[in-house]
């Protein structure tokens, strides 16, 4: 490994990747040195079950302005989920069944209601703090909005299951602003976020574009490198690995996930405001399980209670007499999706007679390079947090889709803060070090 770059990024998920293209595109010597033997981060396509699998992030939609150009720039299209025919859901006291619409339309006059201030609070969803509306109500619980609601009881257990499903965490701490942020980013409209997260895949997979972006970038790229300190100094930064070898490089770029920026240590000391925010973390600490079910079933969505381990279930693929479902709980630690019979349990709950076969996944909570799934965040983040995690350390940048202006949490989200970083890195020294010698 060479020990001198213009710039090394840390992480090769999407913010990693993205800037370290946008830098090596403008002539910078950039290493991207990656904890993990794989690019994708919290992606990852991998074969299981007879089948590639998405085990991390998959969805992607239009609404999505830098996932989609990058889509457009490498001529990746998209590969729909199926459209459900049937549907479950529980209503308090017993499962019911009946068409995808019904529980549509169970869940829209609520979330009409819930989100009905999503532009008025956030007018630029890409300047999520343009409007005072967003500060005044940064410290209000979405489960409080939930339970204020005039509606009635079958729909309040639908609704907190479903923003219990949007966080893949718990809402009690969960930030009200962070559901009208959401819903803001679709133009007010819950459905076509509902559809943002669930519909459309990337034709071959998140691999695809990760590997897109990877190749259109001359980096070096350094596996198993594992960041453990990040030390500014005069003219760049030092940064150490567990294996206590150095790299310097003019800037750094730091794209890892806020439940795993603990375990770098960074001089001088960052700011009270950014350890806080680290120390609180957020709420995406949920599980996403895929398994499989004998026979092939017609593709279904089921929806239970927000405390049962898997409360949302989405059937994607039949093959080899199987039907493949994805199910998603809010903690991580209340099931464990590689134990067979705890997800028939769960599965048993919202499809009674379904007999589980095979069943996988992927511990992100208890995975030291990701510590959480997707960022969802709590009272305060916006106001207290968001400018703190984003604002750079000297020579020191900080990207990744937990910090996102926009997508905060998505595919997207990772893309646009790995732009940013990289942009303002282009434009405090326009010139490669290399030239200006
Ligand atoms: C289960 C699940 C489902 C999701 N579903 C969707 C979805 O459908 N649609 C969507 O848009 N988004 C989804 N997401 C979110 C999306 O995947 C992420 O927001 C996005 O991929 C994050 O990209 P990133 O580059 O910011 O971070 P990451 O992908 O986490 O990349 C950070 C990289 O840094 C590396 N790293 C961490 N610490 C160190 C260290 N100390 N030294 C070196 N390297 C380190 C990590 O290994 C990782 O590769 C989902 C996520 C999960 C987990």
């Amino acid at each position: 490994m060479d020990t001198e770059y213009d710039v090394i990024v840390v992480g090769a998920g999407f913010a990693g990747l993205t800037a370290a293209r946008e830098l090596a595109h403008a002539g910078r010597r950039v290493a991207i040195l990656e904890g993990r033997d794989r690019i994708g981060g919290r992606t990852w396509l991998a074969p299981r079950m007879g089948l590639n699998l998405e085990l991390g992030g998959t969805w992607v939609h239009w609404t999505q302005p830098y996932v989609w150009a990058e889509l457009h720039r490498y001529g990746i299209g998209l590969a729909p989920s199926p459209t459900p025919e049937r549907a479950s859901w529980w209503n308090g006291r017993e499962l019911v069944h009946g068409e995808p619409d019904e529980l549509i339309a169970l869940l829209d006059a609520p979330n009409e209601l819930l989100t009905t201030r999503s532009r008025e609070v956030f007018p630029q969803p890409f300047a999520p703090l343009a409007s005072t509306a967003a500060a005044d109500l940064d410290e209000e619980t979405l489960a409080a909005h939930i339970a204020a609601l005039p509606i009635t009881d079958e729909q309040r257990t639908a609704l907190e299951s479903f923003w219990t499903l949007n966080f893949n965490g718990r809402i009690e701490d969960a930030a009200f602003t962070q559901a009208l942020r959401w819903v803001a980013l679709t133009n007010g409209d819950w459905k076509v976020n509902f559809e943002a997260c669930a519909t459309y895949k990337i034709q071959g997979g998140t691999k695809a574009l990760a590997d897109a972006i990877a190749a259109d970038a001359d980096v070096d790229v350094f596996f198993g490198t594992d960041v453990r300190d990040i030390r500014s100094e005069s003219g760049g930064a030092l940064v150490t690995d567990a294996t206590g070898r150095e790299i310097r490089a003019t800037d750094v770029i730091v794209t890892v996930p806020l439940h795993a920026l603990h375990r770098i240590a960074f001089s001088p000391a960052p700011p009270a405001a950014r350890t806080d925010a680290v120390a609180r973390g957020q709420l995406g600490l949920g599980t996403k399980a895929w398994f499989t079910i004998e026979g092939v079933q017609p593709h279904f969505v089921a929806l239970g209670a927000a405390d049962w381990p898997l409360n949302f279930l989405q059937s994607e693929y039949h093959h080899d007499g199987k039907t493949y479902v994805i199910g998603f709980g809010a903690d991580a630690h209340a099931i464990d999706v590689t134990d067979r019979d705890a997800v028939q349990d769960a599965v048993s709950r919202l499809v009674p007679g379904a007999r589980v076969v095979e069943t996988t996944g992927h511990a992100w909570v208890d995975d030291e390079f990701a510590g959480e799934t997707w960022p969802m965040h709590r009272t305060g983040f916006l106001t207290e947090s968001l400018a703190a995690l984003q604002q750079p350390a000297g020579r020191v940048h900080f990207a990744g889709s937990d910090i996102a202006d926009g997508w905060g949490g998505f595919i997207d989200g990772a893309i646009e803060s790995g732009m940013t970083a990289a942009r303002r890195i282009l434009a405090a020294s326009p010139q490669p070090v290399a030239a200006r010698v």
